[in-house]
């Protein structure tokens, strides 16, 4: 599978910058679960149904791999749940044979930060070893259901053999802080705070302004995309954002926020010289495919603030997304970590590791 720069679409308009896939490229990610999964349903669908509901997933992935292939065939990252992908294997198969990158979303949708170390861990192996068995590539990246990435979980995923992780949301503690009336305030709050140690003790997020940067552990972090307004850093990497704020709005919104990326990473490359990452700051955007289907069946019941959160803009989010790709230029996780620098053919793991198996089945997971 050739991971090298899409030539075919190096001419798209991308905030400013535009000499190719290094410098001129976002990150286009997708979160790949159904629309029951989902954190915000929690309060009346439970784990225990998901087997009986209609499954949609496959039908909505569709639709965004149909709008990134009529974008010049625009290169995608899918971080792909395990449960969605062991009972539905072919779509697996086709997203990474359309040339996409297959990365991981763990395996049962288990917040990071309400998993014991042992259960992470099996989590996020059987999800690797199955994503590669089916896809054939090497899974290197990981996102955490809901951005719940902890201190050990980064740890965690370096020694398993993961080469990126991209969970980390520096506005997200706004948004996580509003959701812990629901879900375990405390431990909520003490898995926000040990991410933000690590990435401090890293050196590196603040310096590059929110883009890509390396943990002390050696794995790399793609956080998601916030813009700095007036001083305060604002969630613009996709999701319930991108489907409530208007999109002439969004789209200068995304701009900016590379903008400024490309900024820091100057003012870095300045300092460090060749130690910088070449790469202009790439933006993450990301997506569920649940969020193109208006059609979903509503769950009754739920409270005010997550109804809304939910089903805002449904309809119209495949029209947004085919704008967001003729008006910025996108690449996967993988491919942007490769042309800037950030992973070499010796981080690479072979393409059939995990896929042996060892001890990879215990199944102690969730
Ligand atoms: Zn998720």
């Amino acid at each position: 599978m050739s991971h090298r720069a899409n030539e075919g679409v190096s001419h798209r308009v991308n905030g400013g910058v535009s000499d190719g896939c290094a410098a001129g490229r976002h990150v286009f990610t997708v979160d790949v679960e159904d629309w029951f999964q989902v954190e915000n349903l929690k309060q009346r669908v439970s784990r225990a149904d998901w087997e009986s509901l209609p499954r949609r997933v496959v039908e909505n992935t569709e639709a965004i791999l149909r709008i990134l292939r009529e974008a010049g065939d625009t290169r995608a990252t899918f971080f792909i749940l395990g449960w969605v992908a062991e009972r539905e294997p072919e779509l697996v198969r086709r997203i990474a044979a359309a040339g996409h990158e297959v990365a991981s979303h763990g395996y049962n949708h288990e917040l990071v930060y309400e998993q014991s170390e042992a259960a992470f861990r099996a989590d996020v192996r059987a999800s690797r070893e199955l994503l590669q068995r089916l896809s054939g590539q090497a899974v290197v990246g990981y996102r955490a259901p809901s951005f719940s990435i902890t201190e050990a979980g980064l740890r965690i995923l370096a020694e398993e053999g993961f080469v990126y992780d991209s969970s980390w949301f520096p506005a997200a503690a706004h948004d996580r802080y509003s959701r812990l009336d629901l879900s375990g305030a405390g431990v909520a709050a003490e898995g926000a705070g040990a991410v933000e140690s690590a990435v401090a003790a890293s050196g590196g997020g603040r310096e590059t302004g929110g883009s890509v940067f390396r943990l002390a552990n050696g794995l790399w972090e793609l956080p998601l995309t916030t813009v700095d307004v007036a001083g305060s850093a604002l969630a613009w990497s996709g999701g319930g954002y991108f489907r409530l704020i208007p999109y002439p709005l969004y789209r200068w919104g995304f701009a900016r926020a590379a903008r400024q990326r490309g900024a820091a990473r100057q003012r870095e490359t300045a300092r460090q010289g060749g130690a910088a990452l070449r790469d202009a700051g790439s933006c993450v955007f990301y997506l569920h495919p649940w969020e193109v289907d208006a059609g979903q069946p509503r769950v009754r019941g739920l409270r005010p603030g997550y109804r809304f959160r939910h089903y805002v803009g449904l309809a119209r989010t495949a029209g947004r997304l085919e704008r967001l790709v003729r008006d910025f230029a996108f690449c996967t996780a993988r491919e942007l970590l490769e042309a800037a620098g950030g992973v070499s053919g010796a981080d690479e793991p072979a393409a059939d590791a995990g896929a042996s198996g060892d001890d990879v089945r215990g199944e102690d997971r969730g």
